[in-house]
């Protein structure tokens, strides 16, 4: 069996469009296929004509920073384009489902809702918020075609073991995909699931340059997979998923000086977090610093509401999470410059439980 018999039929069966760049991606003289301008564009002469569809330098990057083969990147507009595009490639609206462990990021429940996919919930177990391997293979019903896993966790920012990853998707192999969202992996200490994909074809990793890259304003992600899905994927997306201008913003920074900025900034931000962690602890008004392998702190608070408050009369707008289960008490506390970062220490310090000056 082939992991593309997860698919859904009519998109294994799918005839995709087949745009002028990739009937014809080699740059010609006269470039007279695609009912572009001829003119070069006055802010950036390649504008007037379409991008690569995926553009090859970037997967070629991509692919030797995470340790896998360019034929097993697909690019996107984020990694919520690959979210999406999963769901709509494996899920058939009222008929099939994907797992997801609560609390965690919300774009794989809405992205499933969207598409009528049902959404079964297997809560993270524990104070620790452990995934639980059983629970989420007894959950895996026929109609379960994904389980998203994500590592380190949004917002709980603990990593996912990599043996209960390839457990779960040892044990799913030709029932289900199974996705690990790395959105976080350069800030965390755990090994990536990418270097495992050969020996999973049901495994894919999503991967983004929008947290440790510093590009969430240009959008570009990528899923991580066997070449089976990745192709299967691409028949389905949009012709150019990437503009230009985010092609080359993402070039830039797989250049050494973008690559040696990139560890810079990630070691700043670790020490960071460490550093408002110790601040944090045993502070007053402060009831547990959840561990974290991300690029902020999920803070448990006596008066969270207070908390919240306080911090946006001083401008610093943090993010509310306690709507999630388990995390009523709770606020996501992203890591800044260690000047935004005293700053919040030294609001945190006049808010005794959210009440004093
Ligand atoms: C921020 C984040 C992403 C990133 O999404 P993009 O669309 O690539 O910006 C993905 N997954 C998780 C868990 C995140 O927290």
């Amino acid at each position: 069996m082939s992991v593309r018999d997860l698919a859904r039929p009519e998109v294994r069966a799918f005839q995709p469009y087949v745009s002028a760049r990739s009937e014809s991606p080699v740059a010609a003289a006269v470039m007279l296929n695609a009912n572009e301008s001829p003119w070069p564009h006055a802010w950036h002469p390649a504008l007037n004509r379409y991008p690569e569809p995926q553009p090859r330098a970037l997967c070629e990057r991509l692919a030797d920073h995470a340790g896998v083969a360019p034929d097993q990147v697909l690019l996107g507009r984020g990694s919520d384009e690959a979210i999406d595009l999963l769901l709509r490639g494996f899920c058939r609206p009222g008929l099939d489902a994907v797992v997801v462990c609560p609390p965690t990021f919300g774009m794989y429940a809405v992205s499933a809702r969207l598409q009528g996919a049902d959404v079964i919930e297997v809560p993270l177990a524990g104070a620790r918020f452990e995934p639980d391997p059983k629970a989420i293979l007894a959950a895996c019903s026929p109609a379960v075609k994904i389980v998203f896993l994500c590592s380190p966790n949004n917002p709980t920012g603990n990593s996912v073991p990599l043996d209960a990853v390839e457990h779960v998707a040892d044990a799913l192999r030709d029932r289900a995909l199974v996705i690990v969202d790395e959105a976080y992996v350069e800030f965390a200490s755990t090994p990536s699931a990418a270097g495992r994909l050969t020996q999973h074809d049901n495994l894919g990793v999503l991967r983004t340059l929008s947290k440790a890259w510093g590009l969430a304003g240009a959008r570009v992600g990528a899923l991580l997979a066997n070449r089976e899905i990745v192709d299967l994927l691409r028949s389905i997306m949009a012709p150019y998923p990437l503009p230009v201008p985010s092609i080359e913003a993402a070039l830039t920074a797989f250049e050494p000086e973008g690559r040696r900025r990139m560890r810079e900034h990630v070691d700043i931000l670790v020490e960071e977090r460490e550093h408002l962690r110790k601040a944090l602890q045993g502070a007053p008004g402060v009831r547990e610093i959840l561990p974290s392998q991300a690029n902020f702190l999920t803070v448990r608070f006596e008066a969270v509401d207070a908390v919240r408050g306080r911090l946006a009369d001083h401008g610093i707008v943090v993010r509310d999470i306690t709507r999630y289960p388990g995390l009523a008490d709770a606020l996501r506390i992203s890591i800044g410059t260690p000047e935004q970062n005293r700053r919040l220490l030294d609001v945190l310090a006049a808010t005794r439980n959210g009440s004093a000056a």
